[in-house]
């Protein structure tokens, strides 16, 4: 058996980071209190001197981290974007994340020794595109899209000398990654540049008494009855209105937990399970590494005969999107 998989945690803000190296994490990732973060809410992510403070933390601990820098520099000023990969070099950090084609040929210019893994913004999910940012910009990994079934990442596994890193839980897009413009269309920011889908400041919760509704901008989202779990309005995950029915006409909301697959996915040879949620709560941070952990331990310990606990799942369903979950692509048959 081949080196064993590490379990990538994400971090919001120290306390998360903090939970993650605590909770078991072999390697945390991060993003800056910016547009370049593709995760920029407000009150989260890294000033540069929490960026120094949670690598000391993870370092000291035997934890690597990596640095997130996963939007699109903007047209009229991108120097913001070419600023923190220079940061980043300066920090320490283990990785850079990025997706951008001027920000990798940057990065590996000018900072050849910082390993650059791939972001999954930058959409690569068959071999000769991997091999390609492989060739200009020398990637040592990719975060696969989450579109591909585990045998199509086995059979990319044969074509490619770039570690592959994989979702293991957490909320999915729809959209073919890196290429969402519906937040856009309600409030005018995006994940692609700004690094925000649905922005808190454009979020509302009425409740009425009898009914909860969630809005984004203008747009009706939801509409709960008393006894239904209120989800995070993102349009994809909307409930409309369409041939007279009203139903999640895009996606269900419903989080990625691969726990049922953990073997399949393991065996297909990638070398990195991510946790998604850097938006999410330091008890998400410390339960979902926690359980992934004592998991992946599990597996190790014996292979053939690993079953997902009962009350893992239970756990991971309690902090989950809809508090339900799916394999998402990882055993979809469509495309
Ligand atoms: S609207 Fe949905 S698919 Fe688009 S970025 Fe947001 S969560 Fe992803």
């Amino acid at each position: 058996m081949g080196q064993k998989v590490e379990v990538l945690a994400p971090a919001g803000n120290l306390p998360s980071l903090r939970a993650a190296v605590d909770h078991g994490a072999d390697a945390v990732y991060f993003g800056f209190r910016n547009a370049t973060n593709a995760r920029n809410f407000e009150g989260l992510n890294f000033s540069l001197n929490d960026a120094k403070a949670g690598i000391a933390y993870a370092h000291s601990h035997g934890v690597r981290a990596n640095v997130v820098l996963n939007t699109f520099p903007q047209a009229d000023d991108p120097s913001l974007w070419f600023q923190t990969v220079d940061e980043t070099a300066a920090l320490g950090a283990d990785a850079i994340i990025i997706a951008n084609l001027s920000l990798l040929d940057y990065c590996h210019a000018k900072h050849p020794q910082l390993p650059i893994h791939l972001s999954v913004q930058a959409s690569a999910s068959n071999a000769p595109a991997i091999n390609f940012y492989q060739r200009h910009f020398d990637i040592a990994r990719v975060i696969l899209p989450r579109v591909l079934t585990v045998a199509e990442i086995r059979a990319l596994k044969e074509r490619t000398t770039v570690d592959l890193e994989v979702f293991a839980f957490g909320g999915l897009c729809v959209m073919a990654e890196g290429r969402c413009y519906l937040s856009s269309f309600a409030t005018g920011v995006s994940p692609n540049i700004e690094g925000v889908c649905s922005p808190a400041r454009a979020v509302r919760f009425e409740n009425t008494g009898e009914r909860l509704r969630t809005r984004l901008g203008d747009i009706l989202i939801a509409d709960y009855g008393a006894h239904e779990e209120a989800a995070y309005p993102t349009i994809c995950k909307g409930r409309f209105q369409a041939n007279d029915q009203v139903y999640h006409v895009m996606e269900e909301p419903g989080s990625l937990n691969i726990l049922e697959m953990l073997p399949e996915v393991i065996e297909s040879g990638v070398v990195s399970l991510k946790i998604e949620g850097r938006q999410r709560t330091k008890s998400y941070v410390a339960t979902v590494t926690r359980v992934l952990r004592q998991a992946v331990d599990s597996y190790y310990a014996d292979p053939p005969g690993f079953r997902p606990k009962g009350k893992w799942l239970k756990e991971l369903n309690a902090i989950s999107e809809g508090t339900t979950h799916t394999l998402g692509t990882y055993e979809e048959r469509w495309q």
